[in-house]
């Protein structure tokens, strides 16, 4: 037989080995910046246009290129950063693999101008798919500028995989803000479509902080401190009522590089207990120094994952700094230990709160008590085991809106889930009633057995086909708000809003201006309590971030499904008894009443004959 093994092409394999490293145009800004924050450079200006998808530029004013190493540095496995497997244990740059410029070479058209400080001229590279098209002498100020333009101009197929502009740009930002968060001693600079979206000088952590997510966040964040041998740890977490529906504001670096451990943020999470609200989560910027030695970046592509040689030290470290701060900032009453936590009413989320915290001393709180419970809760990411019969109610009391409780796991059997549930028994229709348990579900009897509706999701389902019906077919009606209502978000959030300010105005929107960080309210739809625009506005933020968007994405569904979830009549409402008949009806008078809009079961039967057979 003939042989059938063939090496690929260069060309070929660089393509391949490109999808390793590039993913995304945020991809392409991740190397980059942190190229140049490995030349030295303490001023770069990241240029993107159209979400980068056009082009990703980086300008720096870092230490520069040769001649031969601007040629070199486009080569495979071509770095200046380790010399060999050893140093991989020291490492203090960002980069040690050498693939970046390559696989990016591999799969854009790439413009490098590169000039070191003792040379007066520099040299400018054009590459296009990997093929250095020309190379010359060009006069450019000391540092070096990478313009990577029309990605995966050679691979269609990953071109059209790129998500819409929304999203590429929100991940453009993240990437953005890891860096620029890592590195507030550099100042960073982001131009998107021409206009500046940033602009960061040098300053400290806190005002680096306050520069990207805007002024409002100075007065939620918490200084955490903390110096061992094995660690050291700095930075802020955000005060328990400004926890956030969403994860977007939590940041762990270790060595200055931005990391993601669930193992860590479980210790932050735990030192948070008590303090938040059902499906908040904290915000936390920290930074963690260890050793070099300690620790493994290179288990992943991306390098976002990290292994520590000890973890549990570090959990433990972590846990209790974080609610030493808590401790002695006061934020929490809840940190008094020998009280029964039952007793405690949950942190309440005030939104008008302005008054100062109180800043009174727990002089006998001690971080290190519980340590030994926490550690075991830690390692096993799980419940103590239930032992007493009072567990087995556990999962019935009224938790968060979509957590399972035991009994949605219960799988009823149904051969009746439609929309006639009720039709042809008028008897049973007439007199029928519903009951409302645990202020979760609705019972009710219906023909062939019982009904048991989630509130919640039935309640999302209705919202959502409304609001679709308003943003597809009519024109919703609005109301006008007395006084305008003003509302603060920060410069990447107003972003969004400008995106989806058109369809957001077919539900019942009026807006009066949408300016840097704040924006302004005159009319909103029918229905909406003016106490809800913000956290809708703000919930709808969190989906467009995390949406990971079909090729049939479509904002106006999303916009309806994200209303829907925050104005849905939320588990533990207590409903009166023609509020409960109007959400049967309601519910099943829409198109699709099985099913929430995220696609959870709605509602489940029972029938006789099965409660039967559990009386046997
Ligand atoms: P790595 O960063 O892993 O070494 P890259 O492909 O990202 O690999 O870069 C290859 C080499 O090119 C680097 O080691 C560095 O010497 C050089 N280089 C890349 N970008 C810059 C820059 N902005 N300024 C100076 N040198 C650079
Ligand atoms: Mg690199």
């Amino acid at each position: 037989m003939a042989d059938i093994i063939q090496l690929l092409p260069d060309h070929v394999a660089n393509q391949i080995a490109a999808g390793e490293v590039v993913q995304r145009p945020a991809s392409v800004v991740k190397e980059l910046l942190e190229n140049a924050i490995d030349a030295g450079a303490d001023t770069i200006k990241l240029i993107i246009k159209d979400a980068g998808k056009t082009l990703v530029q980086v300008i720096d004013n870092g230490k520069g290129m040769s001649n031969t190493d601007a040629r070199l540095s486009f080569e495979r496995h071509a770095t200046s950063k380790i010399r060999n497997a050893e140093d991989l244990f020291q490492l203090h740059t960002k980069g040690f693999r050498g693939e970046a410029l390559a696989s990016i070479a591999a799969i854009a058209h790439v413009e490098l101008k590169t000039k070191q400080e003792q040379d007066d001229v520099g040299n400018t590279l054009i590459i296009e798919g990997s093929k250095v098209t020309s190379q010359e002498v060009v006069v450019t100020p000391t540092g070096t500028s990478v313009s990577v333009k029309n990605l995966f101009f050679n691979i269609p197929a990953r071109r059209n995989f790129l998500k819409s502009d929304t999203v590429e740009l929100r991940h453009v930002i993240d990437e953005f803000h890891r860096v620029a968060l890592a590195h507030s001693n550099i100042s960073f600079a982001m131009y998107n479509n021409g206009s500046e979206s940033f602009n960061l000088p040098i300053s400290n952590y806190r005002q680096r902080i306050v520069n990207i997510f805007g002024n409002k966040i100075n007065e939620k964040l918490v200084p955490v401190e903390e110096d061992t041998e094995v660690l050291k740890i700095s930075g802020f977490v955000g005060k328990p009522e400004f926890a956030k529906k969403t994860r977007g504001e939590q940041f762990f670096f270790v060595n200055n590089r931005f990391v993601k451990s669930a193992y860590l943020n479980h210790a932050i999470a735990s030192a948070f207990e008590g303090l938040l609200k059902n499906g908040t989560y904290p915000s936390y910027f920290l930074n963690l120094t260890v050793n070099p030695q300690t620790i493994d970046i290179n288990i992943h592509p991306t390098k976002t994952e990290i292994k520590f040689d000890d973890e549990h030290t570090l959990y433990a470290l972590l846990r209790s700094a974080v609610k030493h701060s808590l401790g002695q900032f006061n934020i929490a009453p809840v940190l008094d230990f020998e009280r029964d936590p039952n007793l405690d009413t949950p942190y309440s989320f005030k939104k008008d709160s302005t008054n100062a915290p109180k800043v009174e001393v727990d002089k006998s709180f001690n971080p290190f008590q519980n340590e030994e419970t926490s550690k075991a809760r830690a390692v096993t990411y799980k419940k103590e085991p239930t032992t007493s019969w009072e567990s087995l109610y556990v999962g019935l009391e009224s938790k968060g809106n979509d957590s399972k409780s035991d009994f949605t796991e219960i799988q009823f059997e149904s051969e009746e889930r439609t929309a006639s549930i009720f039709d042809d028994d008028k008897q049973v229709e007439k007199t029928h009633t519903t009951y409302q348990l645990h202020n979760k579900y609705i019972v009710s009897a219906i023909k062939s057995g019982m009904l048991v509706i989630d509130q919640h999701r039935a309640h999302q389902r209705i919202l959502y086909e409304d609001f679709l019906n308003n943003l597809t077919i009519k024109e919703a009606a609005s109301q006008q708000l007395l006084f305008p209502l003003q509302l603060h978000f920060s410069p990447q959030d107003i972003t969004i809003i400008n995106q989806l300010k058109v369809d957001l105005e077919h539900t019942g929107f009026v807006f009066s201006s949408v300016k840097e960080e704040l924006v302004e309210i005159t009319g909103v739809p029918v229905g909406v309590p003016e106490s809800e625009v913000s956290i809708i506005l703000e919930q709808l933020i969190s989906d467009v971030e995390n949406e990971v968007p079909e090729s049939h994405f479509s904002a106006s569904d999303l916009l309806a499904k994200s209303m829907a979830k925050s104005l849905a009549i939320k588990t533990g409402q207590s409903l009166q008894k023609d509020e409960q008949e109007h959400l049967v009806n309601k519910l099943f008078a829409c198109k699709e009443p099985n099913v929430s809009p995220t696609n959870r079961t709605t509602f489940v039967t029972m029938s006789v004959d099965e409660l039967d057979k559990k009386f046997i």
